[in-house]
């Protein structure tokens, strides 16, 4: 990997797209039947990238990834600590290092969840994700969002005026693509449905999906197969319960032990659980992280694991997962023991649309 040519002025390394001896290439899915391709390991900066943390460390993780082919930076408007603070470094970021690359990035926003006090900082009325996706595109200092999201369902605004909403998105230039998050199959076979009627396909869903949380592999893979949509899975590491971050207690620091996680998704039988999901992915000579990716990525109709990382380290080994997505049916069946939803999908209810404003994802 070629260093930058000074500390501070960053140049994109020159393996980004070939991999080096040490770390294998990225490899690049098709988001369902459109003509845009996804990196298999897409970062997102939901935890993190707050202004609770360093920007100095922020940047490194950022470009570690780039450099090493990670063409695709999830946000939204609600990132932080605080909502915004995200953004405004991701901006600041993409200033000073990534500008000449913006061709080569696919960034990504949303709005639905809680963002500001008053009747507009919530939910999925035309007047919410206008104004917020541009806010969004000032703290970033972008142009355009190349795909923005409906963040969550909003059972008290029509379908018709959030879908028609991200067709104006598209119409206006805010946004190259769009799509939606954590949305049921029903209320995703409608929002299908309208927006293929505008004539602005919905081109990718983003739900929870991991080893410990299985729902949209009931219905929801083969609604969005159905209606030509990708699928971009995140929390594939289950916030970090699915890596080697637990199995000798809680660390300070970590999303557990700074309470950012539900302290009580860690269960003594989850906990087992993942002792049991590590001998098998060190078996197959992987880590647990490396082995929760891939496990996501071996259904065809998942073009990428979005993940987080604190850290360059735990970047470059999540990004390692790419040296070996196959399974064995031998394998599938061990991990099936062990990969059963263990109460972890916070998200749940707002796919359900049965509750209204709360702080999440
Ligand atoms: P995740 O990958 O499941 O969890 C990331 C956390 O796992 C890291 O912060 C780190 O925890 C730990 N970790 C990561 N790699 C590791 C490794 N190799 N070894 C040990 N620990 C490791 O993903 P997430 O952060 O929950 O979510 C990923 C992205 O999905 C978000 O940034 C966001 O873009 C998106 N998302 C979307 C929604 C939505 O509603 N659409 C909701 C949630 C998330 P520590 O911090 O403890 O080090």
């Amino acid at each position: 990997m070629n260093a930058p040519v000074h500390p501070d002025i960053y140049r994109a390394a020159d393996t980004r797209y070939t991999g080096t001896e040490e770390h294998p290439a990225m490899l690049y899915r098709r988001s369902g039947v459109s003509g845009l391709k996804l990196p298999a390991v897409t970062l997102g900066l939901w935890h993190n990238f707050g202004a609770d943390r360093p920007l100095e460390n922020q940047r490194a993780i950022l470009r570690r990834a780039f450099d090493r082919g990670v063409t695709h930076f999830d946000l939204a408007n609600n990132y932080g600590p605080m909502p915004g603070a995200a953004e405004e470094n991701f901006g600041r970021i993409m200033a000073s290092d990534f500008r000449p690359y913006r061709d080569e990035l696919l960034i990504s926003s949303k709005a639905g969840w809680y963002m500001q006090d008053g009747p507009y900082g919530f939910g999925g009325s035309r007047k919410y994700l206008v104004a917020s996706l541009d806010a969004s595109l000032k703290r970033m200092g972008l142009d355009y969002v190349d795909i923005f999201y409906h963040h969550r369902p909003d059972p008290e605004t029509p379908l018709e005026e959030t879908v028609g909403a991200l067709d104006h998105i598209v119409r206006s230039g805010r946004a190259l693509y769009v799509g939606i998050s954590s949305y049921s199959p029903e209320l995703t076979r409608q929002a299908q449905a309208i927006a293929k009627d505008l004539g602005t396909p919905l081109l990718i869903h983003q739900p929870s999906y991991s080893m410990f949380n299985r729902w949209i592999e009931e219905d929801l893979l083969d609604t969005c197969a159905a209606g030509g949509m990708g699928v971009i899975a995140f929390s594939a590491l289950a916030q970090g319960l699915l890596t080697d971050r637990y199995l000798n207690g809680i660390p300070e620091g970590s999303r557990l032990g700074s309470h950012k996680m539900n302290t009580g998704f860690l269960t003594d039988e989850t906990l087992l659980a993942i002792r049991a999901l590590n001998d098998i992915a060190a078996g197959r000579g992987q880590s647990l992280a490396q082995m929760a990716i891939a496990w996501v990525l071996r259904r065809p109709e998942v073009t990428s694991a979005l993940i987080g990382a604190s850290s360059v380290e735990q970047l470059d080994e999540s990004l390692d997962a790419v040296r070996n997505l196959s399974f064995t049916d031998a394998e599938l069946a061990e991990i099936d023991c062990y990969a059963t939803d263990r109460g972890i999908n916070q998200w749940g209810r707002a796919t359900a649309s049965t509750e209204q404003a709360e702080s999440a994802g």
